[in-house]
């Protein structure tokens, strides 16, 4: 790896090493930790920390009730936030800041940029961004849900140039090293495919050694294709950290992509939602390559769904087969009408006057995702 390039890293920590008990936080696990991001700031490395571990700060104080209250949950992560910036900020004797972030934050395009700045202003002021998910506020409709997802959206957001992803063993193993005396340690990955999230687990199996191995690899997706080198390490160990800043890799390292997406297309497969699809003609679809890059009213089969100008929709096959991401530039309104029989003249000179019904800029051709 070519730690002399990276400008930028995010590091993400989970609760399990800022509340190993459930008993508030202790610093034992991150003075490692912290050691490692000051020794990267005075190299002149930026750091976005991206950290969990709210609600498991918080738990003590409602003892006699269980997470599975949601209400009680989001309590505990208002209660453990506090706690946990207090126990992060402690650690370091620089200025540091905390950003608390929903989905719908991070998949609203104005939200979004507006996230970026803030963020590019703290590190030029050499605070350190510490971000986690609202907890408080989200609904399973605006959630990310897992903090390795949204520390890979933090890090496409953030420009970095790599992900560190502690986790609680020491990278992704071909199978499950509890279970599997002779499971080998992947330490390196340049293509993330079915068989490497074969290996990853299921999400309620948590994963191969760990709790949401899984999670941890589509962060690693996110982030490759971004072109942000990403690293699965054990955070329990200071021996992990003491090797990263010599440049060695001490877990698993997935390559980054050569030919990263652009930062616009990035979000608009990884970070946004579709808010409706169009649906396009089978003879349309039959000359295309897997990819489409142009639209007119006239391939337009179907339009499913509200949307306005500027919203994510999603381009499907007539069989349903997903084709691309794209911005609209026209409202569902406009085009149900443009495509709607009888409109076709119209449609042609409008379309003319208006432009492309969406931008090819903005087209992420998808993998049948
Ligand atoms: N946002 C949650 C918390 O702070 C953690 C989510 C996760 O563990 O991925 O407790």
């Amino acid at each position: 790896m070519n730690r002399s390039n990276w400008k930028r890293i995010v590091v993400k920590v989970g609760s399990a090493l800022i509340a190993p008990n459930r008993q508030g936080c202790s610093s034992h696990y991150l003075l490692s930790i912290a050691q490692f991001i000051v020794r990267c700031r005075s190299q002149g490395i930026q750091v976005v920390l991206v950290s969990s571990g709210s609600v498991a700060a918080g738990a003590h104080q409602f003892p006699d009730h269980s997470k599975k209250n949601i209400a009680v949950k989001k309590a505990m992560a208002a209660a453990g936030q506090t706690e946990m910036m207090a126990t992060w900020d402690r650690l370091f004797d620089f200025a540091t800041a905390q950003i608390l972030l929903t989905h719908a934050d991070l998949r609203d395009r104005e939200r979004y940029v507006s996230i970026r700045e803030t963020i590019f202003s703290l590190l030029d002021h050499d605070v350190l961004p510490i971000i986690n998910e609202n907890d408080t506020v989200t609904t399973d409709k605006l959630k990310v849900g897992d903090n390795d997802n949204l520390s890979a959206m933090v890090a496409a957001a953030a420009d970095a140039d790599a992900l560190i992803i502690c986790s609680d063993v020491d990278g992704l193993y071909d199978k499950n090293p509890h279970k599997h005396d002779d499971a080998k340690l992947l330490s390196w990955v340049d293509k993330i495919d079915e068989k490497i999230f074969a290996m990853a687990g299921g999400a309620e199996e948590g994963g191969v050694g760990t709790g949401g191995m899984r999670t941890k690899v589509e962060a690693a997706e996110k982030a490759v294709s971004h072109g942000i080198d990403t690293f699965i390490i054990n955070g329990f160990t200071e021996l992990s950290f003491n090797l990263m800043l010599e440049g060695q890799n001490p877990g698993t390292h997935f390559q980054a992509h050569e030919k990263p997406m652009k930062e616009n297309v990035h979000w608009m497969t990884h970070t946004s939602n579709a808010q409706g699809e169009v649906v396009i003609k089978k003879a349309f679809t039959d000359s295309l390559n897997d990819s489409v890059d142009s639209l007119t009213s006239s391939e337009i089969l179907d339009v499913k769904g509200e949307f306005s100008v500027g919203d994510t929709i999603l381009v499907r096959r007539e069989d349903g087969q997903k084709l691309a991401k794209a911005k609209s530039n026209y409202s569902s309104c406009l085009l149900n009408f443009i495509s709607s029989e009888g409109n076709q003249k119209f449609a042609s000179e409008f379309e003319e006057k208006t432009g492309p019904i969406i931008s090819e800029q903005h087209i992420a051709v998808l993998e049948n995702k």
